[in-house]
């Protein structure tokens, strides 16, 4: 039977006037088949433990709805946490939606730096269309005086990530202590989903913070970005509202099951991380040697300036086997490309397809230099 689509009549209903007005996020997902050194994710596959627990899934426990609080539990306990100030989610994707559901008023102001993470928008603007945001210069650094003077008494909502996406820049502790106290009226939602691959937190300031919220995600040093899991820890107050507008079943059983076992494998996430920073050591190394401009970067990537040939790279590199993500619409980003810096045997191939296909599309520093298209600054180059 087919089933006439009646997409193309003009029907009565209508979606609110937010979700008509808030952007889409589209990330290129199709046939990532080719070393995916384009999103971010771990290169290598999760813990083998991981995998061994996964492989106990049992039909029976298909058949059940997932129980979230006991895995709250383990998981507070890992972090020196009570149960009530953990959250688990389907990945920090849910949670910057949920914190949104549950704190923006329509006529509220969010608050954000840009560049960064394209599901705050998307998120936010579903709720409010008051999305102020603050464009670092043309260091990428985060730009914290020109950020606090964007707080205003009508903020309610300030996402910051750190490490950043897509610059890798990290805001300081002081900083980010110095704005959750200057908009006490508004949740102030620390991103940590590179965490591992820096080090610096604000988790141990939830005891005395208490309108901040920090996310973490499984998806990147625990590799588990498929199973679809992250969390928030916070103010138990806080919580106990985003956990209000979250479905009780928001967690899929089976990522349910494989968290204890991932946290629990502490010397895998070690190793991984390790990897990474090793990793990044190497290819900022090589890109010197290439003369490629980069910025400096506390995650599991480096963005780099290619300039005016951005698109012509990343086309030669999925010819050769490798996928970049061309980061050239991102505000202040144009011509810029970002890497995901994995394991070793990644990081080298990574590097050495770089090398061909700069040398084949005939890429010159020269070109990027004298690149009339920075839409921020004059001339972005390695700023260390
Ligand atoms: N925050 C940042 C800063 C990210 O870059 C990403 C993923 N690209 C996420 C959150 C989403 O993570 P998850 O897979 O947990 O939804």
């Amino acid at each position: 039977m087919i089933v006439t689509d009646t997409a193309t009549h003009l029907g009565a209903v209508k979606p609110r006037k937010a979700v008509l007005a808030m952007p889409e996020y589209h990330p290129p997902l199709a046939g990532r088949t080719a070393l995916r050194l384009d999103f971010n994710e771990n290169t290598f596959g999760s813990s083998p433990r991981v995998m061994e627990r996964l492989r106990a899934v049992t039909a029976e426990g298909l058949s059940k709805y997932p129980e979230r609080e006991p895995v709250e539990r383990i998981v507070a306990k890992h972090f020196g946490l009570r149960a009530e100030q953990v959250l688990l989610t389907n990945g920090v994707d849910e949670a910057i939606h949920l914190i949104c559901c549950a704190f923006l008023e329509a006529e509220d102001e969010a608050l954000i730096a840009t560049p960064s993470f394209f599901m705050y928008d998307v998120s936010v603007q579903m709720m409010s269309p008051h999305l102020r945001k603050v464009q670092a210069d043309a260091t990428l650094e985060f730009p914290f005086e020109r950020f606090m003077a964007g707080i205003t008494e009508r903020t309610k909502l300030i996402i910051v990530a750190s490490p950043n996406n897509p610059t890798g820049a990290v805001v300081g502790r002081e900083h980010l202590l110095a704005i959750a106290a200057a908009a006490p009226q508004a949740v102030l939602m620390v991103d940590e989903a590179y965490y591992h691959f820096d080090g610096a937190s604000v988790m141990d300031d939830l005891a005395t913070v208490p309108n901040l919220i920090v996310a973490r995600t499984f998806s990147k040093a625990y590799g588990l970005a498929n199973l679809r899991i992250g969390m928030l820890a916070g103010n138990t107050e806080l919580l106990k509202y985003v956990r209000k507008v979250s479905s009780p079943y928001n967690v899929n059983g089976a990522a349910l099951d494989c968290l204890p076992v991932a946290l629990a494998d502490e010397e895998y996430v070690a190793w991984y991380s390790e990897q990474v920073r090793v990793g990044r050591e190497r290819m900022t190394d090589g890109l010197r040697e290439l003369e490629v401009p980069f910025f400096p970067s506390h995650a599991n990537f480096v963005l780099m300036n290619i300039g005016p040939k951005h698109k012509e790279l990343v086309q030669a590199m999925r010819a050769n086997g490798v996928l970049l993500r061309d980061r050239s619409t991102d505000p202040g980003c144009d011509g810029f490309v970002r890497i995901t810096i994995g394991v070793e045997e990644h990081v080298t191939r990574g590097l050495a397809a770089l090398r061909a296909c700069l040398d084949e599309i005939g890429w010159t520093k020269q070109e990027v230099d004298e690149s009339p298209n920075q839409q921020v600054g004059d001339g972005v180059r390695e700023f260390e």
